[in-house]
């Protein structure tokens, strides 16, 4: 039925894995999406099937088991996930990024430890640069590592670890002052560190626990933690690259296709929003016809559909120009900018179209209210991508007088 957010140019093998994982998403996930984040219950039937997939290796290359396919096709399928229920693509998002950090950083030993078991879903990684005291301002984290031998030792509290209790690999970005001399800019001071542990609450491996799960307003079945690194000993050679000081610019190149993944959900939440609100829109009768005849609902649709559509083209270009090898910030900062935005707008007009019955549980958009302002903050920020692309344009503008 979907007339809208179709993209062109896809490969058979692109259409084929798209509308498998569509059909996965109407059959396993929208049915059951509802109840099971009413009762904040993590979605393991759903994680299995996904699994099966191969979802969790669509981007990890064929030589380590994965499909070794592009970040468009990635976002797409994230898109038509995320239109069932976005706490799923929040559980494959930070997995991904993982994923892809290891595949552009890390030595030949990491990828080979870690890659296959990742593709196959058995390790399943989280990733955490923000702390009780910041996340905007990366640059500001306090957790330090220290070196001991051929070991470091961590310490510090990391906080809003989507995944945190469920995974077995988190890429923690710390503080680590070793051959960086005092005076060091901060970005050049910290390293990403590969904590393998055991999935679970409390303390899941000798010097790190994971205290339990934050209660949210929203992204619910997905469980969001915080992390506390207390004399947490991780040996050398898990050091992402092998190299200390490189971990700020990882972990950037990580949320830069993280972008492209959230510009993707919110894509996908709009989606549903526009089903939802067209659908209602023509069974609900008003003053002797459909809502959806008035013309003040049809100007709604109008420019819902719109929206979806736009922010739909944003994300396919952000994930094709970085496909193409090209730098990509502007175009993600720009996708997930437009993207989180319309989709909280799509989301809001399809519960006004719904009136008093948007405001009841029984009603999906109801669930999509409470998750659309998630994609406002993850990956950055209105704010902190209005500062990246304006920077950018500045450098591609520059004054030439
Ligand atoms: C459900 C959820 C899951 C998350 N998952 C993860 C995860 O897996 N890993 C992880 O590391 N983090 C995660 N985060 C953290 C997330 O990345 C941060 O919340 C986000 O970056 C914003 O940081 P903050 O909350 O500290 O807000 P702050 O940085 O304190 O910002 C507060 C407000 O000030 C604005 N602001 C800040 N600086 C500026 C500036 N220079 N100019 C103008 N305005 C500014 C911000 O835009 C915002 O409106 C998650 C957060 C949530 C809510």
């Amino acid at each position: 039925m979907a007339r809208l957010a179709q993209t062109h140019g896809l490969t058979d093998v692109q259409q084929e894995i798209l509308a498998t994982v569509r059909d996965f998403v109407d059959k396993e996930i929208i049915p059951v999406a509802t109840e099971l984040e009413h009762r904040d219950e993590y979605p393991q039937q759903i994680v299995d099937g996904l699994k099966e997939l191969g979802v969790f290796g669509l981007m990890i290359p064929e030589e380590y088991g994965g499909l070794g396919e592009s970040l468009l096709t990635y976002a797409l399928c994230v898109e038509e996930i995320a239109r069932g229920w976005m706490s799923v693509s929040g559980i494959i998002n930070t997995h991904f990024i993982v994923a892809y950090m290891l595949k552009q950083h890390g030595t030949q030993e990491q990828k080979e430890h870690f890659l296959p078991r990742m593709a196959a879903g058995e390790t399943r990684g989280a990733f955490s640069m923000s702390e009780p005291g910041l996340g905007s301002d990366v640059s500001a984290i306090t957790s330090k590592a220290v070196k001991d031998g051929d070991e470091y030792v961590l310490n510090g509290q990391k906080m809003w670890l989507t995944n945190g209790g469920t995974s077995t690999l988190v890429a923690v970005l710390v503080r680590s002052d070793e051959g960086h001399p005092e005076g060091t800019a901060p970005h050049k001071s910290m390293t990403t560190f590969l904590v393998e542990k055991e999935p679970g609450f409390g303390e899941v491996r000798p010097g790190l626990t994971i205290p339990g799960k934050i209660d949210k307003m929203g992204y619910k079945g997905v469980d969001t933690t915080e992390l506390i690194m207390d004399g947490l000993r991780i040996p050398a050679n898990r050091v992402l690259g092998g190299v200390t000081g490189r971990g700020f610019y990882q972990m950037m190149d990580g949320v830069e296709v993280g972008r492209v993944n959230v510009a993707a959900r919110g894509c996908g939440v709009a989606q549903r929003a526009f089903e939802l609100g067209v659908s209602y829109a023509q069974q609900r009768h008003t003053f002797g016809k459909a809502i959806a005849q008035h013309q003040a609902i049809q100007f709604k649709l109008a420019e819902m559909a719109t929206k979806v559509e736009a922010a739909h083209a944003m994300m396919v270009n952000a994930a094709r120009k970085k496909d193409s090898g090209e730098r990509n910030d502007l175009e993600a900062g720009m996708a997930k900018y437009l993207a989180s935005e319309y989709c909280k707008e799509v989301v809001e007009d399809a519960f006004r179209i719904h009136g008093g019955y948007g405001f009841s549980k029984e009603y999906e958009i109801e669930r999509l209210y409470r998750e659309a302002p998630m994609l406002l903050i993850g990956e950055g920020t209105a704010e902190i991508q209005k500062m990246i692309i304006g920077r950018r344009l500045l450098e591609e503008y520059r004054f030439q007088g």
